[in-house]
Protein backbone atom coordinates (compact mmCIF):
# COMPACT_ATOMS: atom_id res chain seq x y z
CA UNK A 1 0.00 0.00 0.00
CA UNK A 2 2.57 2.40 0.88
CA UNK A 3 4.45 1.61 -1.92
CA UNK A 4 2.00 1.95 -4.35
CA UNK A 5 2.00 5.94 -2.81
CA UNK A 6 5.32 6.46 -3.10
CA UNK A 7 5.70 4.81 -6.94
CA UNK A 8 2.44 7.21 -7.68
CA UNK A 9 4.33 10.10 -5.92
CA UNK A 10 7.93 9.19 -7.60
CA UNK A 11 6.31 9.22 -10.89
CA UNK A 12 4.44 12.77 -10.05
CA UNK A 13 7.97 14.50 -9.54
CA UNK A 14 9.46 12.90 -12.62
CA UNK A 15 6.78 14.87 -14.75
CA UNK A 16 7.45 18.58 -15.27
CA UNK A 17 4.53 20.60 -14.18
CA UNK A 18 4.37 24.40 -14.92
CA UNK A 19 2.06 26.29 -12.67
CA UNK A 20 1.62 29.87 -14.05
CA UNK A 21 2.80 32.90 -12.08
CA UNK A 22 1.87 36.60 -13.23
CA UNK A 23 1.13 35.39 -16.48
CA UNK A 24 4.32 33.32 -17.32
CA UNK A 25 4.80 29.63 -16.79
CA UNK A 26 7.12 28.35 -13.99
CA UNK A 27 8.49 25.09 -13.71
CA UNK A 28 7.10 23.67 -10.34
CA UNK A 29 10.71 22.76 -9.48
CA UNK A 30 12.13 26.08 -10.06
CA UNK A 31 8.89 27.92 -7.85
CA UNK A 32 10.49 29.17 -3.92
CA UNK A 33 8.54 30.51 -1.84
CA UNK A 34 9.58 33.49 -1.84
CA UNK A 35 8.58 34.00 -5.30
CA UNK A 36 5.32 32.79 -4.38
CA UNK A 37 5.44 35.18 -1.43
CA UNK A 38 6.18 38.06 -3.71
CA UNK A 39 3.45 37.16 -6.10
CA UNK A 40 0.82 36.67 -3.49
CA UNK A 41 1.71 39.97 -2.33
CA UNK A 42 1.21 41.99 -4.94
CA UNK A 43 -1.76 40.53 -5.72
CA UNK A 44 -3.39 41.11 -2.28
CA UNK A 45 -2.87 44.88 -2.13
CA UNK A 46 -5.61 46.69 -3.29
CA UNK A 47 -5.87 50.82 -2.79
CA UNK A 48 -8.67 51.36 0.01
CA UNK A 49 -12.01 52.42 -1.36
CA UNK A 50 -11.37 55.92 0.24
CA UNK A 51 -8.16 56.46 -1.95
CA UNK A 52 -10.17 56.08 -4.88
CA UNK A 53 -12.93 58.00 -3.67
CA UNK A 54 -10.10 60.98 -3.36
CA UNK A 55 -8.71 60.01 -6.52
CA UNK A 56 -11.90 60.38 -8.32
CA UNK A 57 -13.02 63.70 -6.77
CA UNK A 58 -9.41 65.46 -7.20
CA UNK A 59 -7.72 63.72 -10.12
CA UNK A 60 -5.09 66.53 -10.21
CA UNK A 61 -4.00 65.66 -6.54
CA UNK A 62 -0.40 64.32 -6.29
CA UNK A 63 -0.12 62.22 -3.00
CA UNK A 64 2.40 59.97 -1.77
CA UNK A 65 -0.21 57.83 -0.43
CA UNK A 66 2.61 55.31 1.12
CA UNK A 67 3.86 58.44 3.22
CA UNK A 68 0.23 58.63 4.25
CA UNK A 69 -0.49 55.14 5.47
CA UNK A 70 2.28 55.24 7.79
CA UNK A 71 1.49 58.69 9.23
CA UNK A 72 -0.67 56.96 12.42
CA UNK A 73 2.40 54.68 12.91
CA UNK A 74 5.18 56.88 13.09
CA UNK A 75 3.17 60.28 14.63
CA UNK A 76 2.59 58.70 17.66
CA UNK A 77 1.84 55.42 19.72
CA UNK A 78 -1.49 56.63 21.67
CA UNK A 79 -3.97 54.09 20.03
CA UNK A 80 -7.06 56.65 20.15
CA UNK A 81 -4.83 58.94 18.28
CA UNK A 82 -3.57 56.39 15.47
CA UNK A 83 -7.74 55.00 14.96
CA UNK A 84 -9.05 58.09 14.48
CA UNK A 85 -6.02 59.01 11.88
CA UNK A 86 -6.99 55.69 10.63
CA UNK A 87 -10.58 56.14 10.43
CA UNK A 88 -10.21 59.81 8.90
CA UNK A 89 -7.88 58.46 6.08
CA UNK A 90 -10.54 55.32 5.33
CA UNK A 91 -13.14 57.51 5.64
CA UNK A 92 -15.24 56.11 8.62
CA UNK A 93 -16.17 58.75 10.42
CA UNK A 94 -19.87 59.04 10.96
CA UNK A 95 -20.30 62.81 9.94
CA UNK A 96 -24.13 64.06 10.18
CA UNK A 97 -24.31 63.42 6.45
CA UNK A 98 -23.88 60.10 6.71
CA UNK A 99 -26.00 59.56 9.95
CA UNK A 100 -29.01 61.57 8.50
CA UNK A 101 -28.49 59.17 5.05
CA UNK A 102 -28.66 56.07 7.88
CA UNK A 103 -31.84 58.40 9.32
CA UNK A 104 -30.43 58.37 12.52
CA UNK A 105 -30.41 62.30 12.67
CA UNK A 106 -33.03 65.24 11.28
CA UNK A 107 -30.83 66.93 9.04
CA UNK A 108 -27.57 66.40 7.61
CA UNK A 109 -26.03 70.05 8.58
CA UNK A 110 -22.66 70.89 10.69
CA UNK A 111 -23.47 70.38 14.07
CA UNK A 112 -20.91 73.34 14.65
CA UNK A 113 -21.95 76.05 11.64
CA UNK A 114 -25.06 74.51 10.33
CA UNK A 115 -24.29 76.03 7.03
CA UNK A 116 -23.19 73.36 4.89
CA UNK A 117 -23.74 69.80 5.07
CA UNK A 118 -21.19 68.23 7.64
CA UNK A 119 -18.79 66.14 5.64
CA UNK A 120 -15.20 64.66 6.41
CA UNK A 121 -14.04 67.30 4.41
CA UNK A 122 -16.29 70.32 5.44
CA UNK A 123 -15.44 69.40 8.94
CA UNK A 124 -11.42 69.01 7.91
CA UNK A 125 -10.92 72.05 5.37
CA UNK A 126 -14.25 74.15 4.87
CA UNK A 127 -15.70 74.70 8.11
CA UNK A 128 -15.19 78.12 9.67
CA UNK A 129 -15.72 76.97 13.16
CA UNK A 130 -13.21 74.11 12.91
CA UNK A 131 -10.59 75.93 11.21
CA UNK A 132 -10.92 79.08 13.80
CA UNK A 133 -10.27 76.11 16.55
CA UNK A 134 -7.59 74.40 14.59
CA UNK A 135 -5.55 78.33 14.30
CA UNK A 136 -6.15 78.21 18.13
CA UNK A 137 -4.78 75.16 18.83
CA UNK A 138 -1.84 75.02 16.72
CA UNK A 139 -0.51 79.11 17.54
ZN1 LIG B 1 -19.41 73.62 9.58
Amino acid sequence: MSQTNQLSYSSFLGDKIYIELDETEIELSKVTSKLLYKTFKTKKQTPPSAQNKMKIKYPQLVVDWKKIYSLPFTVTVETKIRECQYKILNDIVYTNDKLFRFKMIESPLCSFCQKEDESLEHLLFHCKITKDFWLAFSS
